[in-house]
């Protein structure tokens, strides 16, 4: 299976935790935005007394979508030929960046001007187009800050909301040659400069790359939804237009874009409507690019669609509520996650798309305190917390059988032997009874030796209570079991 090359040599979760965590800055930055943010969306969501059975009828379009994935997969090629588009399908992110290559070489250009869009983050496409020569142009405000400090994007919707405003001016100042002079950090300044830098690379590219939000089998349409209006040059203004879009995307008909379209800027950016929603199907003459390109990619999602609980990731439409309503990722933020898919819905989509091998996509599950918070707020209502717990037990059977003496079998075989027999579990009562004197006079045990230092080092541990309940009922009721 590919890997998504950008993320290469990430450290695992609880590594890359630790170190954010010690940005006190960084956190201070994701508190305020997350808690915004999150406002905005509970007063947005409670303006719809229709808003249980617009996130029911959502996810019964999702599950039926993706039960006939097959169906509506060659639907929508044969909608999207019939409209004058080209459809090309992608086993992998390598295939899929071959054919943007050669589909980009073959326009003539050595330069593209793109749309967000996290699939392109997923399968690498700036740094294989860049292999191949060809400088990839991000237009999205965000993306283009992100790009320009070589950094990674951090939330789904706001990918640099680990970055303040006297950073970006910094990032500007030095890396946007055409920055004016004297640029100072007001917001507004800020906006124009990158304004003024995008209008001259939308004028002169030949080829612009988006995803999609969604597409449309019964007619052959895709949907880009947006704030800025990068999105709408990109998709009208360049001669050829490419599309890659993961193989979920689809759905069934015109009238279920609807639902969607309720849900998502709301439960998104809190409004009632995104400013922009764009919508192509195919190619019209004299209105927009002539030459328009489908790819669809599948890089791990034909796996994921095969197991059962699993395959209720594909349902999400990077909507980000989760990431905003997550107390983990509210204090780690999104590049702990060691994928362009941060937050809760990133702790069960990357490992599944990537396969459970490496040790980031088995520290990936256990990235959640699991209290549900996620779940609540998923407009296609992912049951997430369901999905963490079950790849928790998939991680544990991925690790089953190494040879490396793991501390946790460890423990949890010695625990297991003790439970076997009532005459071993009685003594081991009384034995940590009567350690409780040593190590948890004040009621907790706060320090442990190794390995168990691993659970004491980042919380305490209830002392083990004077008597068990069994010493207790027989002390009690006279002996009587
Ligand atoms: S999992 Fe649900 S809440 Fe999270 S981004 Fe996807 S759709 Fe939005």
């Amino acid at each position: 299976m590919a890997a998504m090359p950008t993320y290469i040599g990430m450290p695992t979760f609880p590594e890359a935790a630790a170190i954010a965590l010690g940005d006190s800055q960084l956190r201070h930055n994701l508190a305020h935005a997350t808690g915004t943010i999150r406002a905005k969306r509970a007063r947005a969501v409670a303006e719809l007394s229709d808003w249980p059975d617009l996130r029911a009828t959502a996810k019964a379009i999702k599950d039926h979508t993706l039960a006939n994935l097959d169906t509506y997969l060659l639907r929508l090629e044969e909608s999207v030929t019939a409209a004058g588009g080209h459809v090309h399908w992608a086993a992998d992110a390598t295939e899929a960046n071959e054919i943007v290559a050669s589909l980009t070489r073959a326009a003539g250009a050595d330069e593209v001007v793109k749309v967000k869009s996290i699939a392109t983050d997923e399968i690498g496409l700036n740094e294989a187009l860049a292999a191949a020569g060809i400088t990839a142009i991000e237009t999205d405000l965000a993306e283009l800050i992100i790009q320009l400090g070589h950094d990674r994007s951090s939330h789904i919707l706001v990918p640099a909301i680990h970055r303040n405003r006297s950073e970006i001016r910094e990032i500007f100042r030095q890396e946007m040659a055409d920055a004016p002079p004297g640029l100072t950090d007001r917001p507004t300044e800020l906006a124009a400069a990158a304004r003024a830098h995008l209008r001259r690379k939308f004028l002169s590219a030949k080829v612009g790359i988006s995803g999609a939000n969604f597409a449309i089998a019964e007619t052959g349409s895709l949907v880009v939804v947006e704030s800025e209006g990068n999105g709408r040059m990109c998709l009208t203004m360049p001669e050829t237009l490419i599309s890659v879009v993961g193989i979920e995307k689809v759905l069934p008909s015109w009238r279920d874009l609807e639902v969607f379209l309720a849900l998502l800027p709301r439960s998104s950016t809190a409004e009632r409507m995104n400013p922009y929603t764009s919508i192509w199907s195919g190619v019209q003459p004299g209105d927009g690019p002539r030459d328009f390109h489908l790819v669809l990619v599948d890089n791990g999602r034909s796996a994921t669609l095969g197991d059962r609980i699993g395959r209720q990731a594909l349902r999400c439409i990077r909507c980000s509520a989760c990431l905003n309503v997550c107390p983990v990722y509210e204090r780690v933020g999104g590049h702990a996650y060691g994928s362009p898919y941060p937050g809760p819905i990133g702790a069960i989509l990357s490992p599944q798309l990537r396969g459970m091998t490496d040790p980031v996509d088995q520290s990936l599950p256990y990235a959640s305190s699991l209290c549900g918070a996620c779940y609540d707020v998923c407009p296609v209502a992912i049951n997430i917390p369901e999905a963490l717990v079950y790849l928790r037990s998939k991680a544990v059977d991925a690790k089953r059988g190494k040879k490396k003496l793991r501390p946790e079998a460890v423990v949890f075989g010695v625990t297991a032997w003790g439970l076997r027999s009532p005459k071993r579990l009685r003594a081991a009562q009384r034995a940590a009874a009567a350690s409780r004197h040593v190590v948890g006079r004040s009621g907790k045990i706060r320090r442990l030796p190794p390995p168990l230092s691993a659970w004491t080092d980042t919380r305490d541990a209830p002392a083990p209570p004077p008597e068990s309940f069994r010493a207790w009922w027989g002390r009690t009721n006279g002996g009587r079991g």
